[in-house]
């Protein structure tokens, strides 16, 4: 059997990055830099990172990010590159700008710096863009060549963000573990191409670890405007620990169910991780994990802010018939609830859906 562990060239992590891009770009060996870069932090940082690419006497072309993330917007982009000789793509902001980086350097064969500025997914290191249509509906999954060669995070703008996104950003973290230890019971492939490794799963352990000993004190540190070690700590683990852990360690129920959850209109407005988080609980409930487990993932979960029961992730009228379809979906035909050890049908994951809230409850 084939093992794969996959990651960023490099992944740096510290206070005022921003101001060393153009440092880090030209020991990529790069003379022309193309950057791409969310509204906001476009208009609050435009002068350290101009700055900082003048310092290296680096021409940067920069362009605020605006509209989706689809094929349309690639092209456009690399269309426009073309003209500027651009050697390397960076991407500043969040999950949408960093994807639509990703694929342009995907599709104009350049390295790219993917530079986040919220913690709330572990989507940053890997080698996966997500595409919408211009309309901002899913379109499709695009698998990258290469993971991204520099991912660059800077804790002072992180800690800035709301802190719901570095919540959210823990739920998305939090399934890493298990997904990955299911996977590697089951031997099933990973994102990465091939099976677990040792190093990918100690990772997701470590993410965890990290979680389950800082998450609370980080998000009280972070709500006064402090970053504490614990800050520092949940950012790796939200981004680095749980990107390697998700892409290399492999996805399995939780993930699933949380994408049959997309489907449930009054899900609508809550994130990506806190979906997750709840589909955690019912992937542990598939699995008959142990109550002490179970409930450590609860516990955790409530502290935070994370929702522990269908109430909590806005679903109040329980309809049995649109659960059902949320069931049959996490069970959809390329569904990585296939990756679990353990036979599962739709009706198996209903029952855990409403074993999960009530325990939650
Ligand atoms: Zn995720």
């Amino acid at each position: 059997m084939t093992q794969i562990i996959c990651s960023p060239t490099k992944y740096i992590q510290g206070h005022g990055e921003i101001r060393k891009l153009g440092d880090y770009c030209s020991q990529l060996g790069a003379t022309r830099a193309y950057a791409i870069i969310d509204p906001y932090i476009f208009s609050v940082y435009k002068k350290e990172i101009t700055y900082s690419f003048e310092m290296n006497e680096m021409p940067l072309v920069m362009t605020e990010f605006k509209g989706e993330c689809s094929s349309n917007q690639v092209n456009e982009i690399v269309a426009a590159l073309g003209l500027k000789d651009a050697e390397v793509i960076i991407g500043i902001g969040g999950g949408k700008t960093l994807d639509t980086a990703k694929a342009v350097s995907h599709m104009s064969n350049l390295p790219v710096v993917i530079v986040p500025t919220v913690a709330s997914t572990d989507a940053p290191c890997s080698a996966l863009s997500v595409l919408y249509t211009d309309e901002g509906d899913f379109d499709c999954y695009l698998p990258l060549k290469r993971n991204p060669d520099l991912v660059i995070v800077d804790v002072d703008i992180i800690a800035k963000a709301p802190a719901r996104l570095l919540v959210a950003g823990m739920g998305d973290a939090l399934s890493t573990f298990y997904e990955a230890r299911a996977c590697r019971e089951s031997g099933a492939i990973t994102h990465a191409g091939g099976t677990s490794t040792i190093a990918a799963l100690s990772l997701a352990r470590a993410c965890l670890d990290t979680l389950l000993a800082e998450g609370e004190t980080a998000l009280k540190d972070v709500k006064q405007g402090i970053t504490s070690p614990a800050v520092e700590h949940i950012i790796e683990a939200n981004i680095y620990l749980s990107g390697i852990g998700f892409e290399s360690g492999g996805l399995a129920a939780a993930h699933a169910i949380h994408n049959g959850l997309t489907l449930h209109e009054e899900c609508r407005n809550t994130l990506h991780g806190e979906k997750v988080a709840f589909a955690t609980i019912v992937q542990l409930v598939l699995e008959k994990a142990p109550y002490e487990e179970i409930d450590q993932v609860i516990d955790f979960c409530k502290k935070i802010g994370l929702p522990v029961t269908l109430k909590d992730l806005g679903i109040t009228n329980k309809d049995i018939d649109q659960l059902m379809t949320v069931a049959e979906a996490s069970c959809s035909k390329d569904s990585p609830i296939w990756n679990m050890p353990i036979e599962i049908q739709a009706l198996d994951v209903l029952e855990a859906i409403l074993a999960a809230d009530a325990r939650g409850q």
